[in-house]
């Protein structure tokens, strides 16, 4: 039998059966696993974290092209997606799978939960714990531990510059943002295949070193398969090391502990919580998004916009009416790869590349998704999105379209299959009233939450105020899932926030 050594373990290359015991397991090391491991290491507790994706060092994936990054970085090599039921597109899904998470993927952007969506989880829901208040020391620690500034002016691309000169026409002003960057970012335009200056305090610079300076031990290809229940407790988790041919799963593995912390992210923990044979009727259900567009715009200016911060302003001019804008650029390739026409049409387009620009907006969902995780290897995601969505959805395209023109493109290809580019006023209209079939929409996601609501009702949720399962004591839930509705903005720092909470309290109770 194999002990587990201390600091990283690649799991793929132990050969014999681990049986390990600590005070807490921690399942998935993204943004919130690594966060919950942290605390309860620094406050002394024997912790183990696993993570079913491999380790890959920063300073091997800094020099990543995007390709090799989506193939060793992101789950299922960026193709998980939602199927979208009824009058929905389908929306593709990104999603990390390293230690780090989708935390190593991130724009760096940070913004915390909007103040009318703490309102509505206090008055409406009765979750005075998930107050601003409640939670300002816990914001204050994550933003401190990850270096979060505003980035400054003199780093933004002129792709963003363009869209804010467009938005100041129409009586917008753009804010600058706030991302995890400290003040290093050489302004890349990279940061969702891995920051390549190592500026972005992904969880695996900020918390990750910290945690292992405390003793806590990380095993990667670790999949948990179970969790460990005896007398009605939460007591452990099994799972296998996927050290077989391709990454298949081979040696099995056990840890007992008196504290099981699931942080799969929203779409994989329900999983977990339905092979134990859970009942609350809210596992995997609820499920928000955050649907997202983006508009791509030609202006007659050679724009360059991979030179500068992915992303560095936003609006929440539009947030009242459920919309919420972000500056963000995309790597060349994958913008290229989007880009209408065949033959020498493509051709003179992919020539024009300098001269493109990209805003996107993303919608603050109700919610309409679910997951089935026996279907196969990995869950299965739908999502049906609520008419009133849709219609955000479309206006939001209409509002970028227009910031685009009145910031001089000459013009706007809409991300909507098959629609001529946008020129003027008339076509402005049609982006939001014309009939249209939503599946002709191109709509991605970023921010899956709500798999494992938190809830002071266990009729209506999967997990207490503190994070722990109603139905299992021992067992607690502190990544995306728990978040009771969408929050509007990108949703790091929200989740970090929560699971500082949960780890606050788990620190308590052991
Ligand atoms: C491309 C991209 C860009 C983003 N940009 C931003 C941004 O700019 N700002 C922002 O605030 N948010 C952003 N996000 C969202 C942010 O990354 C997530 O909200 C956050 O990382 C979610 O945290 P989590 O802990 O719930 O899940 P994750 O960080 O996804 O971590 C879950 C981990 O659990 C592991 N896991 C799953 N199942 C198992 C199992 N059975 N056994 C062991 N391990 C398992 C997974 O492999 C994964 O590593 C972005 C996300 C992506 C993908």
């Amino acid at each position: 039998m194999t002990r587990l050594a201390a600091s990283i373990t690649h799991g793929r290359s132990i050969a014999s059966r681990v049986d390990e015991r600590c005070d807490v397991v921690v399942v998935g090391s993204g943004a919130s696993g690594m966060t919950v491991a942290t605390h309860l290491a620094e406050a002394g507790h024997e912790v183990i974290l696993l993570e079913e994706g491999p380790y890959i060092r920063r300073d091997d994936y800094q020099s990543f092209k995007p390709s090799e990054s989506i193939r060793r970085l992101f789950r299922e090599a960026g193709m998980v997606a939602a199927l979208g039921v009824g009058q929905t597109p389908l929306i593709t899904l990104t999603l990390g799978r390293a230690v780090g998470g989708s935390s190593l993927l991130t724009g760096g952007v940070c913004f915390r939960i909007p103040d009318d969506v703490h309102a509505r989880w206090e008055r409406e829901l009765g979750l005075g714990e998930l107050s601003e208040k409640a939670l300002t020391s816990a914001y204050d620690d994550v933003e401190r531990r990850m270096a979060v500034t505003e980035v400054p002016a003199t780093i933004r691309s002129r792709s963003t510059d363009k869209f804010v000169e467009g938005a100041r026409a129409m009586g917008v002003e753009m804010k600058s943002m706030r991302r995890n960057t400290g003040d290093d970012c050489e302004g890349n335009a990279r940061c969702n295949f891995g920051c390549p200056a190592g500026a972005k305090r992904s969880v695996d610079a900020s918390y990750m070193p910290t945690a292992l300076e405390h003793g806590a031990r990380i095993v990667s290809d670790a999949l948990v398969e179970g969790v460990l229940e005896e007398g009605g407790r939460a007591v452990g988790v099994r799972g296998r090391l996927l050290g077989g041919r391709y990454g298949a799963p081979s040696t099995p593995f056990s840890v007992r502990a008196r504290a099981v912390v699931l942080c799969c992210g929203a779409i994989h923990t329900p999983g977990l919580l339905q092979r134990l044979g859970l009942k609350a009727e809210a596992i995997g259900k609820h499920i928000t998004l955050h649907p997202a567009a983006r508009v791509v715009a030609r202006f007659r200016d050679r724009l360059n916009g991979w030179d500068g911060a992915l992303q560095s302003v936003y609006t929440d001019r539009y947030h009242p009416e459920g919309i919420w804008l972000n500056g963000v650029y995309s790597a060349v390739n994958i913008l290229a790869a989007g880009l209408p026409g065949v033959g020498p049409e493509f051709r003179e387009r992919v020539t024009q590349m300098p001269h493109y620009g990209v805003f996107g907006a993303m919608v603050h969902d109700e919610g309409g998704g679910w997951v089935q995780s026996s279907v196969g290897r990995e869950p299965a995601l739908f999502y049906r999105m609520d008419p009133r969505d849709l219609q955000r959805l479309r206006k939001s395209i209409r509002i970028l379209a227009e910031m685009a023109l009145e910031g001089g493109a000459e013009e706007v290809i809409p991300p909507i299959f098959g629609m001529h580019s946008i020129r003027n006023s008339r076509d402005l209209d049609r982006l939001e009233n014309d009939p249209l079939d939503p599946r002709r929409i191109e709509c991605m996601a970023f921010h899956p939450l709500g798999s494992a609501r938190m809830s002071n009702d266990p009729r209506r949720g999967v997990v207490d105020p503190r994070g722990q399962c109603w139905e299992l004591p021992g067992l607690y839930v502190a990544d995306g899932s728990v978040l009771p509705t969408s929050v509007g903005v990108n949703s790091q720092i929200p989740i970090m926030t929560v699971a500082t909470h949960v780890a606050w309290g788990l620190r308590e109770a052991l």
